[in-house]
């Protein structure tokens, strides 16, 4: 499958990874919507919140335990900090590989447009 956050996973395509281990990894977004942007990915390809589902769910719980962990490393946890997913087409998703995008350093607005 050509999947672009396959390789990132795979190490195919070069990305900045700021935490790894055997089920997921996080990296930096190439093109950042805040100070501290980064997205968080399950190493196997998931494609959307759609195929969220028994046998992954783990794998998200998981996910939000590290961005817990890692908002905490980065000193976000008093100011705040927030998660996206974005899902289909009305969503905005753009890679169709799920990921959590982590927005932080910047007092966010809402609604989103
Ligand atoms: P989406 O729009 O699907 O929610 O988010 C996709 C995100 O992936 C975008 O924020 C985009 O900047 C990021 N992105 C796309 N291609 C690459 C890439 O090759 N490397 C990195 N680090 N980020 C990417
Ligand atoms: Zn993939």
């Amino acid at each position: 499958m050509d999947c672009i956050f396959c390789k990132i996973a795979n190490g195919e395509i070069e990305s900045n990874i700021i935490y790894e281990d055997e089920k997921i990894i996080a990296f930096n977004d190439l093109d950042p919507k805040a100070p501290t942007h980064f997205l968080v990915i399950p190493k196997n390809h998931i494609s959307s919140a759609n195929e969220i589902n028994e046998d992954n769910e783990a794998i998200i719980g998981h996910i939000f335990k590290v961005i817990s962990k890692l908002t905490k490393e980065f000193g976000f946890d008093k100011k705040g900090f927030r998660i996206v997913n974005n899902c289909g087409e009305d969503g905005g998703q753009t890679v169709n590989h799920i990921h959590f995008h982590v927005l932080a350093g910047r007092q966010l607005q809402w609604p989103p447009g």
